[in-house]
């Protein structure tokens, strides 16, 4: 067994069940692709065992802090296990569910959601890419599904030196799925959609947004970065009369007018824009437009804390104009997904959209992804998506 000892000091963070060494802090040893190694300290005492990746900045990502605990098929097929049972306890509105979400189930690099009766993998890391076929063969004997189709074309594979590799690993056949997501059903194509196919993390935030339009009266709603339109589809199950989804992707859009007409609604009470967000909102300002209920859930506009400053400025234009663009009384439900920007920045971020807005609200609902992207304790990073609902003064 390779051993990778650190630099003097760098044990901390392992030792306080942080799963990453970064290539800064290793004083000696390497591994191939992927290999499993012996982490210690640099008085040579164990930390965890790790899977070794030459290229990435995160050399090391610790698979178990237990010294005793062998890394072969039967620890993926416990640790799929766990958390499995974990879906199986939370409260999940949908059969569209993420099943491992990497380093939060002790898997880092590793994504597994399930669209009705098939499943949908991304191998991010070099770890996990190493013991792909032991965890296909664990998540299908364990699920009892037939289909796994691999979308490993994430620009991490990237960073880890992979190649892309997308296809069925399992079974064959559609691409296009149907699922249920609390009371209306939502499609995808897993071979091309966004992520695997679609956003399992803004679930419950959907359902929120739904009752709000309702409890609230809303008539009119923007959706800003709708994608395939989950939040247009809720705003209508609310009682919206008027909805606009904007988004820059056509295929996306066309979607979302195929999921206002499978859930039963008049294909009138929706329209969709394919259109640069901010420059839309620029637009129905100049034309003095105003609505009930405004969304903004843009892409990660800060990968790491990095690209914070840059980002909160972009965060803090597109939530200046929503705050203008909104009826007094209107909802704003806006949306960071960077993990790079904190909750607290977060809010900061809106207070000076709205002090430069010359508009106060109350904010009424603080959310997060839904309990299948879990957050442990132990990886803050796991944080990364946070919502505010607010409501103009
Ligand atoms: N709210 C969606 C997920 C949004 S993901 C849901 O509930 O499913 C972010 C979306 O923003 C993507 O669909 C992407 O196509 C779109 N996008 C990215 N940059 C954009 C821009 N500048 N203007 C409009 N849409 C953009």
């Amino acid at each position: 067994m390779k051993s990778i000892t650190l630099r003097a000091g760098k044990e901390r963070s392992l030792q306080r069940r942080h799963p990453w060494v970064f290539e800064g802090s290793i004083a000696k040893g390497g591994a191939d692709t992927g290999e499993t190694v012996r982490v210690v300290a640099a008085d040579g005492s164990f930390l965890g065992w790790g899977a070794f990746s030459p290229k990435s900045q995160i050399r090391v990502r610790i698979w178990s802090f237990d010294e005793g605990q062998r890394i072969d098929a039967a620890f993926f097929g416990q640790r799929i296990a766990a958390a499995l049972a974990l879906r199986a306890r939370l409260p999940i509105a949908s059969d569209g569910v993420r099943l491992i979400h990497g380093e939060a189930d002790g898997l880092p690099g590793l994504i597994v959601d399930r669209y009705a009766d098939t499943l949908v993998a991304q191998f991010g890391t070099a770890g996990v890419e190493r013991w792909k076929k032991d965890i296909v063969a664990a998540l299908l004997a364990q699920t009892g599904l037939a289909r796994l189709y691999e979308r490993s074309d994430a620009s991490v594979r990237g960073l880890e030196g992979l190649p892309e590799s997308t296809g069925w690993l399992a079974g064959s056949g559609a691409t296009e799925l149907t699922i249920r997501e609390h009371a209306w059903r939502l499609s995808m194509d897993v071979a091309e959609g966004h992520k695997t196919g679609y956003y399992l993390d803004q679930r419950d935030n959907r359902k929120r947004f739904a009752d709000a339009v309702r409890h609230y009266g809303c008539r009119t709603v923007l959706n800003c970065f709708s994608y395939t339109g989950g939040f247009s589809v809720a705003a209508l199950a609310g009682g919206a009369e008027e909805v606009i989804s904007v988004d820059s992707s056509a295929p996306a859009l066309a979607r979302a007018d195929a999921h206002v007409q499978l859930n039963g609604f008049d294909a009138s009470r929706h329209r969709t824009l394919d259109a640069d967000v901010n420059a839309t909102l620029r637009q129905f300002l100049k034309e003095g437009r105003q609505f009930d209920a405004i969304v903004l859930d843009p892409p990660k506009f800060a990968p790491t804390a990095a690209h914070a400053e840059r980002a909160a400025r972009a965060y803090k234009d597109i939530n200046r104009l929503g705050l203008m663009l909104l009826k007094p009384g209107g909802l704003l439900f806006t949306f960071s997904c960077s993990g790079g920007i904190s909750p607290d920045l977060f809010h900061k971020i809106v207070a000076g959209a709205g002090l430069d807005a010359g508009v106060d609200g109350a904010i009424v609902e603080r959310v997060g992804a839904t309990p299948d992207h879990p957050q442990t304790i132990c990886f803050p990073e796991g944080e990364y998506l946070k919502g505010l609902l607010i409501v103009k003064s």
